[in-house]
């Protein structure tokens, strides 16, 4: 996870990624010939208009999907080249997720979910819990490790959520309107530990949103309308989610 400053510059490559569902006139065309980079630890929104493609981006990138055509590098390998096999290990371990519907298993405590996809990876026992504590403690819930979720609020639920992806120590965490089923609050708490997370840690963040204020907390806003990419700048005014409210009990 530890990134070098000189390596910023590029950890991801796209290169005229296409992405075309179906043949002949029926043909539907998600991607359009995308090329980006993007570099370690940044902060990234990907915005636009929905059906402009931004999932099928997303997907490529979690290694869930495959383009049609295009390049796409993350560090030094070619992630168009490898395997099912070779690409499902990079998942989760090298490529984290964090989906809208918090998907915390009920009938396990804070701790145990986030050492659930450690567990299915072999990570060994010891290992795994060190791992998972230090990945709650990042997001300011190291107080809810014997909670179930039902004792969480939805902030608190998120943040566990996030805590289980990065726990692995990825190099990119993906979030699909990571916010789009919270309240104000909670969505800012958990703007603050994607802040956090780039700036102490490292890790390369990349949100969907729709929402502008949302978009306002990454420091780079691509946008994509119909499949390509129409604009991308730094943003001026860059907001910060209050920190205090990690480790708070909202
Ligand atoms: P967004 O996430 O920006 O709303 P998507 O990436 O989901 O956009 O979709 C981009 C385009 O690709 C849309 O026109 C959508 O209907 C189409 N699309 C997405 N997934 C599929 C699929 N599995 N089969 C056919 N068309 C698809
Ligand atoms: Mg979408």
């Amino acid at each position: 996870m530890a990134v070098e400053k000189a390596e910023r510059a590029r950890l991801i490559q796209l290169k005229d990624i296409v992405r075309r569902y179906g043949e002949g006139e029926g043909t539907v065309h998600a991607l359009r010939g995308v090329s980006l980079t993007i570099g370690s630890g940044e902060m990234v929104a990907l915005m636009g208009p929905s059906g402009s493609g931004k999932s099928t981006l997303m997907n490529i990138l979690g290694l869930f999907d495959r383009p049609s055509s295009g390049c796409y590098r993350l560090g030094d390998q070619d992630m168009t080249r490898l395997s099912a096999r070779q690409q499902s290990a990079l998942r989760g371990h090298r490529i984290a997720f964090v989906f809208q519907g918090i998907h915390l298993l009920p009938r396990l405590n804070g701790l145990a979910n986030v050492e659930l996809p450690m567990s299915y990876a072999r990570v060994p026992a010891s290992k795994r819990q060190e791992s998972a504590l230090r990945a709650l403690d990042h997001l300011g819930v190291g107080s809810l490790k014997d909670r179930y979720p039902s004792q969480m609020s939805g902030g608190q639920a998120q943040r566990v959520a996030i805590a289980r992806a990065i726990a692995p120590g990825p190099d990119v965490l993906l979030a699909d309107e990571p916010t789009g089923a919270l309240d104000r609050k909670s969505g800012e708490m958990v703007l603050s530990a994607f802040q956090a997370l780039h700036q102490q840690i490292g890790v390369t963040v990349i949100i969907v949103t729709h929402d502008q204020v949302v978009a306002q907390h990454a420091e780079r806003i691509i946008s994509l309308e119909d499949g390509q990419v129409i604009d991308d700048k730094p943003v001026s005014n860059r907001l910060v989610a209050p920190r205090s409210i990690i480790g708070g009990q909202a």
